[in-house]
């Protein structure tokens, strides 16, 4: 499917220089968002996940349907003060300033197989955290998937060569 002509790109979005590659038309589109779903669905499946871990809040968007599909978990992964349970937690730097994302500590058991599915890799900072919090409890991150991958901003190097990884559409 050519999923690019249901991504709207926006100039300057949400700031001056940046180039922001909106997913929501696809969503919007039941034959592509279906189809997209799938997809991860049949990685999921090659890479034997046991749980879908999502960043908030696009990695929702693609980790759920695809953990209702297989009967497997969903965990989020959270901004600070959104879980109301004890959180581990991983701090990483941004362009300006830093970000920090949260996961409850027992949403992932020692040994589980761990799909890290968001909408969109861009530097790979937030796969990166997100991987750090599943390795802190123990999981093992058998893959990463996302719809998009920003080619120029090498977001691969921030997940390591061993971790297989899906994308569905890129742009160089
Ligand atoms: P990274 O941490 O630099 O890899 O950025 C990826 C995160 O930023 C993902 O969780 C995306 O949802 C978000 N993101 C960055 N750029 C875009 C964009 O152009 N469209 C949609 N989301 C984006």
């Amino acid at each position: 499917m050519d999923y690019k002509k249901y991504i709207a790109d926006i100039e300057g979005f949400p700031k001056e220089g940046i180039l922001f590659r909106d997913i929501t038309p696809l969503m919007a589109d039941g034959k592509a968002f279906h189809t997209a779903c799938d997809e991860m669905i049949a990685f999921a499946k090659e890479v034997k996940a046991c749980v879908i871990v999502g960043p908030e809040s696009r990695g929702f968007i693609f980790g759920c349907p695809v953990a209702y599909q297989l009967g497997i978990g969903f965990v989020p992964v959270r901004k600070p003060g959104k879980l109301p349970r004890k959180t581990v937690s991983v701090s990483y730097d941004l362009e300006y300033g830093s970000n920090e994302l949260h996961v409850h500590a027992d949403g992932i058991t020692k040994g589980q197989r761990v799909l890290i599915i968001d909408d969109l890799l861009a530097t790979g900072g937030t796969v990166r955290a997100t991987m750090d919090i599943v390795k802190q409890l123990g999981g093992e991150v058998v893959g990463c998937a996302f719809l998009i991958e920003l080619k120029d901003l090498n977001g691969r190097a921030a997940i390591g060569a061993q971790t297989p990884v899906k994308t569905l559409i890129s742009y160089e």
